[in-house]
Protein backbone atom coordinates (compact mmCIF):
# COMPACT_ATOMS: atom_id res chain seq x y z
CA UNK A 1 0.00 0.00 0.00
CA UNK A 2 1.50 3.43 -1.48
CA UNK A 3 0.81 6.78 1.12
CA UNK A 4 1.63 10.03 -0.24
CA UNK A 5 1.78 13.59 1.39
CA UNK A 6 0.85 17.10 -0.21
CA UNK A 7 3.37 18.82 -1.97
CA UNK A 8 3.88 22.01 -0.71
CA UNK A 9 6.71 24.61 -1.18
CA UNK A 10 9.31 21.55 -2.61
CA UNK A 11 8.51 19.16 0.38
CA UNK A 12 5.88 16.26 1.14
CA UNK A 13 3.89 17.20 4.19
CA UNK A 14 0.92 15.79 5.97
CA UNK A 15 -2.13 17.56 6.00
CA UNK A 16 -2.10 19.74 8.75
CA UNK A 17 -5.49 17.69 9.98
CA UNK A 18 -3.94 15.06 10.04
CA UNK A 19 -6.84 13.46 7.46
CA UNK A 20 -5.93 11.14 4.57
CA UNK A 21 -8.48 9.36 2.28
CA UNK A 22 -8.42 6.07 -0.06
CA UNK A 23 -7.55 6.23 -3.49
CA UNK A 24 -9.22 3.19 -4.96
CA UNK A 25 -8.33 0.72 -8.01
CA UNK A 26 -11.64 0.73 -10.22
CA UNK A 27 -10.71 -2.76 -11.62
CA UNK A 28 -10.96 -4.24 -8.55
CA UNK A 29 -11.92 -1.86 -5.77
CA UNK A 30 -9.56 -2.19 -3.52
CA UNK A 31 -7.75 0.44 -1.83
CA UNK A 32 -4.72 1.81 -4.28
CA UNK A 33 -3.04 4.20 -1.98
CA UNK A 34 -3.53 6.47 1.01
CA UNK A 35 -3.46 10.15 0.69
CA UNK A 36 -2.77 13.25 2.72
CA UNK A 37 -6.25 15.08 2.67
CA UNK A 38 -5.46 18.90 1.96
CA UNK A 39 -7.86 21.00 3.95
CA UNK A 40 -8.73 24.94 3.74
CA UNK A 41 -5.82 25.61 5.83
CA UNK A 42 -3.43 23.46 3.63
CA UNK A 43 -4.34 24.97 0.60
CA UNK A 44 -3.62 28.82 2.09
CA UNK A 45 0.11 27.28 2.57
CA UNK A 46 0.23 26.14 -1.23
CA UNK A 47 -0.94 29.21 -2.13
CA UNK A 48 1.81 31.36 -0.14
CA UNK A 49 4.13 29.22 -1.38
CA UNK A 50 3.19 29.18 -4.93
CA UNK A 51 3.32 33.46 -4.07
CA UNK A 52 6.93 33.69 -2.80
CA UNK A 53 8.48 31.64 -5.74
CA UNK A 54 6.24 33.61 -8.08
CA UNK A 55 7.41 36.89 -6.91
CA UNK A 56 11.24 36.06 -5.78
CA UNK A 57 13.83 33.39 -6.22
CA UNK A 58 15.43 31.43 -9.19
CA UNK A 59 12.15 30.73 -10.94
CA UNK A 60 11.03 34.63 -10.94
CA UNK A 61 14.85 35.57 -12.01
CA UNK A 62 14.97 32.40 -14.85
CA UNK A 63 15.37 33.64 -18.52
CA UNK A 64 12.52 32.31 -20.42
CA UNK A 65 14.97 30.20 -22.28
CA UNK A 66 16.25 28.97 -19.65
CA UNK A 67 12.89 27.98 -18.47
CA UNK A 68 11.91 26.46 -21.73
CA UNK A 69 15.27 24.47 -21.71
CA UNK A 70 14.42 22.90 -18.25
CA UNK A 71 10.51 22.04 -19.14
CA UNK A 72 12.35 19.80 -21.65
CA UNK A 73 14.45 18.19 -19.13
CA UNK A 74 11.85 17.28 -17.20
CA UNK A 75 9.80 16.17 -20.61
CA UNK A 76 13.08 13.85 -21.18
CA UNK A 77 12.44 12.45 -17.79
CA UNK A 78 8.42 12.41 -18.36
CA UNK A 79 9.93 9.94 -21.35
CA UNK A 80 11.91 7.57 -19.46
CA UNK A 81 9.02 6.80 -16.82
CA UNK A 82 6.31 7.15 -19.64
CA UNK A 83 5.93 3.06 -19.28
CA UNK A 84 5.42 3.43 -15.06
CA UNK A 85 3.26 6.40 -15.00
CA UNK A 86 0.92 4.92 -17.76
CA UNK A 87 0.45 1.74 -15.15
CA UNK A 88 -0.03 4.47 -12.39
CA UNK A 89 -2.59 6.33 -13.88
CA UNK A 90 -4.35 2.67 -14.86
CA UNK A 91 -4.59 1.70 -11.63
CA UNK A 92 -5.65 5.26 -10.82
CA UNK A 93 -8.59 5.57 -13.06
CA UNK A 94 -9.21 2.18 -15.01
CA UNK A 95 -7.97 3.56 -18.22
CA UNK A 96 -6.90 0.39 -20.80
CA UNK A 97 -3.18 0.51 -20.60
CA UNK A 98 -2.96 0.71 -24.29
CA UNK A 99 -4.63 3.75 -23.96
CA UNK A 100 -2.50 5.42 -21.10
CA UNK A 101 0.74 4.13 -23.00
CA UNK A 102 0.21 4.59 -26.25
CA UNK A 103 -2.29 7.90 -26.33
CA UNK A 104 -2.37 9.76 -23.07
CA UNK A 105 1.55 9.67 -22.13
CA UNK A 106 2.75 10.56 -25.94
CA UNK A 107 0.30 13.36 -25.80
CA UNK A 108 0.19 14.74 -22.24
CA UNK A 109 5.01 14.59 -22.66
CA UNK A 110 4.06 16.51 -26.10
CA UNK A 111 1.96 19.40 -24.98
CA UNK A 112 5.17 19.66 -22.43
CA UNK A 113 7.39 19.88 -25.01
CA UNK A 114 5.25 22.17 -27.27
CA UNK A 115 4.94 24.89 -24.29
CA UNK A 116 8.82 24.50 -24.15
CA UNK A 117 9.40 25.31 -26.95
CA UNK A 118 7.35 28.50 -27.01
CA UNK A 119 8.64 29.79 -23.42
CA UNK A 120 10.90 32.32 -25.14
CA UNK A 121 8.38 33.62 -27.56
CA UNK A 122 5.83 35.45 -25.52
CA UNK A 123 6.04 39.10 -27.45
CA UNK A 124 4.33 42.28 -26.92
CA UNK A 125 4.26 44.89 -29.41
CA UNK A 126 5.36 48.57 -29.70
CA UNK A 127 2.24 50.66 -30.77
CA UNK A 128 2.30 53.39 -33.20
CA UNK A 129 3.14 56.43 -31.69
CA UNK A 130 4.30 60.19 -32.32
CA UNK A 131 7.99 60.62 -32.06
CA UNK A 132 7.48 62.44 -28.42
CA UNK A 133 6.01 59.18 -27.15
CA UNK A 134 7.00 55.70 -27.03
CA UNK A 135 3.95 53.11 -26.14
CA UNK A 136 4.11 49.48 -26.23
CA UNK A 137 2.82 46.45 -24.33
CA UNK A 138 4.66 43.75 -22.30
CA UNK A 139 3.19 40.01 -21.52
CA UNK A 140 3.70 39.19 -18.17
CA UNK A 141 2.55 36.17 -16.73
CA UNK A 142 -0.51 36.19 -14.43
CA UNK A 143 0.75 34.85 -11.18
CA UNK A 144 -0.59 32.38 -8.90
CA UNK A 145 -2.49 30.31 -10.40
CA UNK A 146 -5.12 27.39 -9.31
CA UNK A 147 -5.69 24.50 -11.42
CA UNK A 148 -8.64 21.94 -10.51
CA UNK A 149 -8.80 18.81 -12.65
CA UNK A 150 -10.81 16.06 -13.05
CA UNK A 151 -10.22 11.95 -12.93
CA UNK A 152 -10.87 10.92 -16.55
CA UNK A 153 -7.31 11.90 -17.73
CA UNK A 154 -5.45 13.12 -14.63
CA UNK A 155 -2.15 13.67 -15.94
CA UNK A 156 -2.75 14.55 -19.64
CA UNK A 157 -5.48 17.66 -18.48
CA UNK A 158 -2.97 18.68 -15.61
CA UNK A 159 -0.36 19.31 -18.05
CA UNK A 160 -2.74 20.87 -20.45
CA UNK A 161 -2.80 23.99 -17.54
CA UNK A 162 0.57 23.12 -16.34
CA UNK A 163 2.63 23.45 -19.28
CA UNK A 164 1.89 26.60 -20.25
CA UNK A 165 1.83 28.15 -17.12
CA UNK A 166 4.81 27.26 -16.14
CA UNK A 167 6.15 28.18 -19.84
CA UNK A 168 4.92 31.94 -19.01
CA UNK A 169 6.34 31.89 -15.90
CA UNK A 170 3.63 31.41 -13.60
CA UNK A 171 3.58 29.54 -10.42
CA UNK A 172 0.44 26.99 -9.67
CA UNK A 173 -1.37 25.29 -7.00
CA UNK A 174 -2.91 21.89 -8.36
CA UNK A 175 -6.10 20.42 -7.20
CA UNK A 176 -6.27 16.75 -8.51
CA UNK A 177 -9.80 14.93 -8.29
CA UNK A 178 -10.22 13.19 -5.66
CA UNK A 179 -10.56 9.60 -7.48
CA UNK A 180 -7.13 10.25 -9.06
CA UNK A 181 -4.10 12.13 -7.18
CA UNK A 182 -1.47 9.63 -7.92
CA UNK A 183 0.05 9.88 -11.14
CA UNK A 184 0.18 13.33 -10.87
CA UNK A 185 1.73 13.06 -7.32
CA UNK A 186 4.07 10.90 -9.35
CA UNK A 187 4.73 12.77 -12.06
CA UNK A 188 5.48 15.83 -9.68
CA UNK A 189 7.87 13.79 -8.30
CA UNK A 190 9.70 13.68 -11.76
CA UNK A 191 9.23 17.53 -12.13
CA UNK A 192 10.92 18.01 -8.73
CA UNK A 193 14.14 16.05 -9.37
CA UNK A 194 14.97 17.75 -12.41
CA UNK A 195 15.09 20.83 -10.24
CA UNK A 196 12.01 22.86 -10.93
CA UNK A 197 12.66 25.19 -7.97
CA UNK A 198 10.08 24.97 -4.70
CA UNK A 199 6.92 26.35 -4.27
CA UNK A 200 6.47 26.71 -8.34
CA UNK A 201 4.54 23.33 -8.26
CA UNK A 202 2.07 22.56 -5.44
CA UNK A 203 -0.48 20.01 -5.31
CA UNK A 204 -3.21 19.48 -2.76
CA UNK A 205 -5.06 16.36 -3.01
CA UNK A 206 -8.50 16.61 -1.41
CA UNK A 207 -12.12 16.90 -2.04
CA UNK A 208 -13.91 19.73 -4.08
CA UNK A 209 -16.66 21.28 -1.45
CA UNK A 210 -13.07 21.64 0.86
CA UNK A 211 -9.90 21.72 -1.23
CA UNK A 212 -11.39 23.04 -4.58
CA UNK A 213 -13.83 25.56 -3.10
CA UNK A 214 -10.69 27.25 -1.17
CA UNK A 215 -8.68 27.40 -4.04
CA UNK A 216 -11.14 28.87 -6.20
CA UNK A 217 -12.24 31.37 -3.21
CA UNK A 218 -8.51 32.49 -2.20
CA UNK A 219 -8.08 35.73 -2.39
CA UNK A 220 -4.18 35.56 -3.48
CA UNK A 221 -4.88 33.04 -6.59
CA UNK A 222 -4.55 35.34 -9.54
CA UNK A 223 -6.32 33.02 -11.92
CA UNK A 224 -8.57 29.60 -12.08
CA UNK A 225 -8.11 27.02 -14.45
CA UNK A 226 -10.96 24.00 -14.26
CA UNK A 227 -11.72 21.05 -16.09
CA UNK A 228 -14.80 19.09 -14.97
CA UNK A 229 -18.12 18.77 -15.16
CA UNK A 230 -20.49 22.01 -15.98
CA UNK A 231 -22.40 21.94 -12.45
CA UNK A 232 -18.80 22.48 -10.63
CA UNK A 233 -18.10 25.14 -13.32
CA UNK A 234 -20.59 27.12 -12.20
CA UNK A 235 -19.90 26.41 -8.36
CA UNK A 236 -16.34 27.32 -9.21
CA UNK A 237 -17.44 30.42 -11.30
CA UNK A 238 -19.40 31.74 -7.94
CA UNK A 239 -16.51 31.07 -5.67
CA UNK A 240 -13.81 33.02 -7.94
CA UNK A 241 -16.45 35.80 -7.99
CA UNK A 242 -15.61 36.71 -4.48
CA UNK A 243 -12.75 37.78 -5.65
CA UNK A 244 -13.49 38.82 -8.53
CA UNK A 245 -10.66 36.15 -10.49
CA UNK A 246 -10.09 35.52 -14.10
CA UNK A 247 -11.46 32.02 -14.77
CA UNK A 248 -10.85 29.40 -17.39
CA UNK A 249 -14.04 26.44 -17.68
CA UNK A 250 -13.31 23.14 -19.77
CA UNK A 251 -16.57 21.34 -19.01
CA UNK A 252 -19.18 18.72 -20.41
CA UNK A 253 -20.31 17.81 -23.50
CA UNK A 254 -22.77 15.84 -25.59
CA UNK A 255 -21.31 15.84 -28.75
CA UNK A 256 -23.40 15.03 -32.09
CA UNK A 257 -21.68 12.44 -34.80
CA UNK A 258 -23.19 12.78 -37.90
CA UNK A 259 -23.18 10.09 -40.53
CA UNK A 260 -24.26 10.74 -43.83
CA UNK A 261 -25.53 8.36 -46.62
CA UNK A 262 -22.47 9.17 -49.05
CA UNK A 263 -20.05 8.27 -46.46
CA UNK A 264 -17.68 6.05 -46.24
CA UNK A 265 -19.30 3.31 -44.10
CA UNK A 266 -16.34 1.34 -42.79
CA UNK A 267 -14.21 3.92 -41.64
CA UNK A 268 -17.78 6.20 -39.94
CA UNK A 269 -18.45 2.53 -38.19
CA UNK A 270 -14.73 2.45 -36.47
CA UNK A 271 -14.30 6.15 -36.06
CA UNK A 272 -18.30 6.38 -34.12
CA UNK A 273 -16.79 2.92 -32.21
CA UNK A 274 -13.88 5.16 -31.26
CA UNK A 275 -15.99 8.16 -30.39
CA UNK A 276 -18.06 6.76 -28.19
CA UNK A 277 -16.87 3.78 -26.37
CA UNK A 278 -12.41 5.09 -25.87
CA UNK A 279 -11.77 5.34 -22.22
CA UNK A 280 -15.07 3.88 -21.55
CA UNK A 281 -17.14 7.06 -22.35
CA UNK A 282 -15.08 9.32 -19.86
CA UNK A 283 -14.26 11.82 -22.43
CA UNK A 284 -15.87 14.97 -22.66
CA UNK A 285 -15.73 15.26 -26.50
CA UNK A 286 -17.32 11.70 -27.10
CA UNK A 287 -19.90 11.58 -29.65
CA UNK A 288 -22.97 10.52 -27.37
CA UNK A 289 -25.44 11.51 -29.87
CA UNK A 290 -25.20 9.38 -33.40
CA UNK A 291 -27.30 11.07 -36.16
CA UNK A 292 -27.18 8.54 -38.76
CA UNK A 293 -28.80 9.41 -42.02
CA UNK A 294 -31.89 7.03 -43.42
CA UNK A 295 -30.65 5.83 -46.72
CA UNK A 296 -27.83 3.89 -44.52
CA UNK A 297 -29.31 3.50 -41.74
CA UNK A 298 -29.43 0.08 -41.67
CA UNK A 299 -26.42 -1.04 -43.01
CA UNK A 300 -24.49 0.91 -40.60
CA UNK A 301 -26.30 -0.07 -37.44
CA UNK A 302 -26.31 -3.61 -38.35
CA UNK A 303 -22.01 -3.59 -38.68
CA UNK A 304 -21.83 -0.71 -35.68
CA UNK A 305 -23.98 -3.57 -33.21
CA UNK A 306 -21.90 -5.98 -34.10
CA UNK A 307 -18.36 -4.36 -33.77
CA UNK A 308 -19.48 -2.96 -29.93
CA UNK A 309 -20.54 -6.58 -28.92
CA UNK A 310 -17.30 -7.70 -29.79
CA UNK A 311 -15.73 -5.14 -27.57
CA UNK A 312 -13.40 -6.61 -24.98
CA UNK A 313 -13.87 -5.55 -21.38
CA UNK A 314 -11.65 -6.38 -18.90
CA UNK A 315 -8.47 -5.99 -16.83
CA UNK A 316 -6.99 -2.76 -17.99
CA UNK A 317 -3.59 -3.65 -17.24
CA UNK A 318 -3.75 -6.38 -19.86
CA UNK A 319 -2.62 -5.28 -23.21
CA UNK A 320 -5.75 -7.05 -25.07
CA UNK A 321 -8.48 -4.98 -22.93
CA UNK A 322 -10.28 -2.86 -24.99
CA UNK A 323 -12.58 -1.17 -22.17
CA UNK A 324 -11.77 -0.64 -18.72
CA UNK A 325 -13.88 -0.23 -15.50
CA UNK A 326 -15.46 3.32 -14.74
CA UNK A 327 -13.77 5.43 -12.68
CA UNK A 328 -16.43 4.76 -9.05
CA UNK A 329 -19.26 2.93 -8.22
CA UNK A 330 -20.77 6.45 -7.77
CA UNK A 331 -19.84 6.41 -12.04
CA UNK A 332 -21.65 3.43 -12.72
CA UNK A 333 -24.70 3.92 -10.56
CA UNK A 334 -25.42 7.19 -12.44
CA UNK A 335 -24.79 5.62 -15.83
CA UNK A 336 -27.14 2.50 -14.79
CA UNK A 337 -29.91 5.33 -13.62
CA UNK A 338 -29.42 6.98 -17.09
CA UNK A 339 -29.92 3.49 -18.87
CA UNK A 340 -33.07 2.94 -16.69
CA UNK A 341 -34.29 6.13 -18.04
CA UNK A 342 -33.45 5.68 -21.22
CA UNK A 343 -35.74 2.65 -21.19
CA UNK A 344 -38.34 4.47 -19.23
CA UNK A 345 -38.83 7.58 -21.59
CA UNK A 346 -39.03 4.78 -24.88
CA UNK A 347 -35.63 4.59 -26.14
CA UNK A 348 -34.73 0.65 -27.55
CA UNK A 349 -32.05 -0.69 -25.59
CA UNK A 350 -30.18 -2.85 -28.45
CA UNK A 351 -26.87 -3.94 -26.62
CA UNK A 352 -25.43 -3.44 -23.34
CA UNK A 353 -27.50 -1.62 -20.12
CA UNK A 354 -25.91 -3.73 -17.23
CA UNK A 355 -23.06 -4.10 -15.28
CA UNK A 356 -20.07 -6.46 -16.50
CA UNK A 357 -19.51 -8.63 -13.65
CA UNK A 358 -17.80 -11.29 -15.57
CA UNK A 359 -15.05 -8.58 -16.35
CA UNK A 360 -13.90 -8.66 -12.65
CA UNK A 361 -15.32 -7.24 -9.68
CA UNK A 362 -14.34 -3.36 -10.41
CA UNK A 363 -17.01 -0.98 -12.14
CA UNK A 364 -17.46 -2.41 -15.45
CA UNK A 365 -19.83 -1.96 -17.67
CA UNK A 366 -21.05 -3.20 -21.24
CA UNK A 367 -20.73 -1.37 -23.98
CA UNK A 368 -25.05 0.43 -24.31
CA UNK A 369 -26.52 1.20 -27.66
CA UNK A 370 -30.10 3.25 -27.83
CA UNK A 371 -32.15 3.16 -30.74
CA UNK A 372 -34.89 5.36 -31.31
CA UNK A 373 -33.89 7.85 -29.45
CA UNK A 374 -35.15 11.30 -30.37
CA UNK A 375 -33.27 14.58 -29.38
CA UNK A 376 -35.92 15.35 -26.47
CA UNK A 377 -35.18 12.46 -24.30
CA UNK A 378 -32.91 12.63 -21.33
CA UNK A 379 -29.95 10.20 -22.65
CA UNK A 380 -29.66 12.43 -25.37
CA UNK A 381 -29.74 15.76 -23.23
CA UNK A 382 -27.48 15.30 -20.59
CA UNK A 383 -24.11 13.80 -19.94
CA UNK A 384 -23.84 10.44 -19.37
CA UNK A 385 -20.09 10.55 -19.11
CA UNK A 386 -20.27 5.97 -19.81
CA UNK A 387 -20.07 4.16 -22.78
CA UNK A 388 -23.96 4.86 -23.40
CA UNK A 389 -24.78 5.74 -27.26
CA UNK A 390 -28.22 7.17 -28.39
CA UNK A 391 -28.50 6.86 -32.11
CA UNK A 392 -31.16 9.13 -33.99
CA UNK A 393 -32.42 8.81 -37.52
CA UNK A 394 -32.24 11.89 -39.86
CA UNK A 395 -33.40 12.89 -43.20
CA UNK A 396 -31.43 15.89 -44.44
CA UNK A 397 -28.37 18.10 -43.78
CA UNK A 398 -31.17 20.50 -42.57
CA UNK A 399 -32.51 18.26 -40.26
CA UNK A 400 -29.23 17.26 -38.95
CA UNK A 401 -27.74 20.37 -37.97
CA UNK A 402 -31.07 21.17 -36.52
CA UNK A 403 -30.99 18.69 -34.11
CA UNK A 404 -27.22 18.96 -33.57
CA UNK A 405 -27.20 22.36 -32.09
CA UNK A 406 -30.00 21.51 -30.41
CA UNK A 407 -28.43 20.87 -27.44
CA UNK A 408 -27.21 22.93 -23.78
CA UNK A 409 -23.54 22.42 -24.64
CA UNK A 410 -21.18 23.06 -27.80
CA UNK A 411 -17.59 21.43 -26.93
CA UNK A 412 -17.57 19.38 -30.26
CA UNK A 413 -18.54 17.38 -32.98
CA UNK A 414 -18.33 14.90 -36.20
CA UNK A 415 -19.56 14.36 -39.54
CA UNK A 416 -19.03 11.48 -42.07
CA UNK A 417 -19.46 12.48 -45.13
CA UNK A 418 -17.41 12.55 -48.95
CA UNK A 419 -18.96 15.50 -50.34
CA UNK A 420 -16.71 18.26 -50.01
CA UNK A 421 -19.14 21.35 -49.95
CA UNK A 422 -21.18 19.46 -47.43
CA UNK A 423 -18.64 19.44 -45.03
CA UNK A 424 -17.67 22.65 -45.03
CA UNK A 425 -21.68 24.25 -44.74
CA UNK A 426 -21.74 21.75 -41.88
CA UNK A 427 -18.83 22.96 -40.48
CA UNK A 428 -19.88 26.42 -40.50
CA UNK A 429 -22.83 25.65 -39.22
CA UNK A 430 -22.19 23.31 -36.30
CA UNK A 431 -21.62 25.64 -32.74
CA UNK A 432 -19.12 23.54 -30.87
CA UNK A 433 -15.58 24.45 -30.30
CA UNK A 434 -14.29 21.42 -32.68
CA UNK A 435 -15.20 19.68 -35.52
CA UNK A 436 -14.24 16.50 -37.52
CA UNK A 437 -14.70 15.60 -40.56
CA UNK A 438 -14.36 11.90 -41.45
CA UNK A 439 -12.55 11.11 -37.99
CA UNK A 440 -13.15 11.64 -34.10
CA UNK A 441 -11.42 12.67 -30.99
CA UNK A 442 -8.54 13.76 -32.59
CA UNK A 443 -6.05 15.96 -30.22
CA UNK A 444 -2.84 17.99 -30.76
CA UNK A 445 -1.05 19.70 -28.40
CA UNK A 446 -1.22 22.88 -31.38
CA UNK A 447 -4.54 23.06 -32.03
CA UNK A 448 -7.00 24.58 -29.64
CA UNK A 449 -9.50 23.16 -27.62
CA UNK A 450 -12.48 24.40 -25.54
CA UNK A 451 -16.24 24.91 -25.72
CA UNK A 452 -18.68 26.99 -26.14
CA UNK A 453 -22.44 27.30 -24.50
CA UNK A 454 -22.44 25.33 -21.00
CA UNK A 455 -19.24 23.41 -22.37
CA UNK A 456 -17.49 26.45 -20.96
CA UNK A 457 -14.98 29.19 -22.48
CA UNK A 458 -11.24 29.89 -22.77
CA UNK A 459 -9.51 27.66 -25.34
CA UNK A 460 -6.21 25.17 -24.01
CA UNK A 461 -3.61 23.56 -26.20
CA UNK A 462 -2.02 25.47 -29.29
CA UNK A 463 -0.65 29.01 -29.36
CA UNK A 464 -3.96 30.54 -27.63
CA UNK A 465 -3.51 28.99 -24.40
CA UNK A 466 -0.94 31.11 -23.53
CA UNK A 467 -2.97 34.22 -23.76
CA UNK A 468 -5.03 32.39 -20.78
CA UNK A 469 -1.66 32.26 -18.49
CA UNK A 470 -0.69 36.08 -19.08
CA UNK A 471 -1.88 39.40 -18.79
CA UNK A 472 -1.23 42.41 -21.40
CA UNK A 473 0.26 45.51 -19.63
CA UNK A 474 -0.16 48.73 -21.68
CA UNK A 475 3.36 51.12 -21.27
CA UNK A 476 3.10 55.18 -22.50
CA UNK A 477 6.61 56.67 -21.85
CA UNK A 478 6.93 60.46 -23.05
CA UNK A 479 9.82 61.25 -24.62
CA UNK A 480 9.70 65.44 -24.65
CA UNK A 481 11.58 67.43 -22.35
CA UNK A 482 8.50 69.76 -21.93
CA UNK A 483 5.99 67.20 -20.01
CA UNK A 484 2.20 66.88 -20.60
P1 LIG B 1 -16.33 17.20 -11.30
O1 LIG B 1 -16.81 18.52 -11.73
O2 LIG B 1 -17.14 16.40 -10.39
O3 LIG B 1 -14.88 17.33 -10.60
C1 LIG B 1 -13.79 17.95 -11.23
C2 LIG B 1 -12.89 18.55 -10.17
O4 LIG B 1 -13.60 19.58 -9.50
C3 LIG B 1 -12.43 17.58 -9.11
O5 LIG B 1 -11.10 17.86 -8.78
C4 LIG B 1 -13.34 17.90 -7.95
O6 LIG B 1 -12.80 17.57 -6.69
C5 LIG B 1 -13.48 19.40 -8.10
N1 LIG B 1 -14.66 19.97 -7.45
C6 LIG B 1 -15.85 19.39 -7.20
N2 LIG B 1 -16.67 20.25 -6.57
C7 LIG B 1 -15.99 21.40 -6.42
C8 LIG B 1 -16.30 22.68 -5.85
N3 LIG B 1 -17.49 22.93 -5.30
N4 LIG B 1 -15.35 23.63 -5.87
C9 LIG B 1 -14.15 23.40 -6.43
N5 LIG B 1 -13.79 22.22 -6.97
C10 LIG B 1 -14.70 21.24 -6.97
O7 LIG B 1 -16.03 16.45 -12.66
P2 LIG B 1 -15.54 14.95 -12.82
O8 LIG B 1 -16.69 14.07 -12.56
O9 LIG B 1 -14.27 14.75 -12.08
O10 LIG B 1 -15.14 14.94 -14.36
C11 LIG B 1 -16.02 14.68 -15.34
C12 LIG B 1 -16.49 15.94 -16.00
O11 LIG B 1 -15.40 16.66 -16.55
C13 LIG B 1 -17.42 15.69 -17.16
O12 LIG B 1 -18.50 16.56 -17.11
C14 LIG B 1 -16.56 15.99 -18.38
O13 LIG B 1 -17.26 16.35 -19.52
C15 LIG B 1 -15.70 17.07 -17.87
N6 LIG B 1 -14.48 17.18 -18.67
C16 LIG B 1 -14.34 18.23 -19.53
C17 LIG B 1 -13.22 18.32 -20.33
C18 LIG B 1 -13.04 19.46 -21.27
O14 LIG B 1 -11.92 19.69 -21.72
N7 LIG B 1 -14.09 20.20 -21.61
C19 LIG B 1 -12.23 17.34 -20.27
C20 LIG B 1 -12.41 16.28 -19.39
C21 LIG B 1 -13.54 16.21 -18.58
Amino acid sequence: MKHYKLFIDGKWVDALSGKTFESLNPATGEVNAVVAEAGREDVDLAVKAARKAFESGPWADMAPGDRGRLLYKVAQALWDKADMLAEVETRDNGLPINETKFIAMPAMIDVLEFYAGLANKVQGSTLASPNNRFNYTLKEPVGVVGAIVPWNFPLMLTMWKLAPALATGNTIVIKPAEQTPVSILEMVKIFQKVGIPDGVINVVPGFGRTAGDALSSHQDVDKITFTGSTNTGRLIMQAASKNLKPVSLELGGKSPNIVFDDANIENAVNGSMFGIFFAQGQVCASGTRLFVQEGIYDKFMDSFVKKAQSIRVGNPLDQTTQMGPQVSLQQLEKIQQYVSLGIEEGANLVIGGERNKDAGNGYFFTPTVFEDVTNEMTIAREEIFGPVLSVIRFKDEEDALRKANDTLYGLASGLWTNDLKRAHRMTRGLKAGTVYVNTFSMLDSAAPFGGRKQSGFGRELGIQAMDMYTETKNVWIDLSEEGL
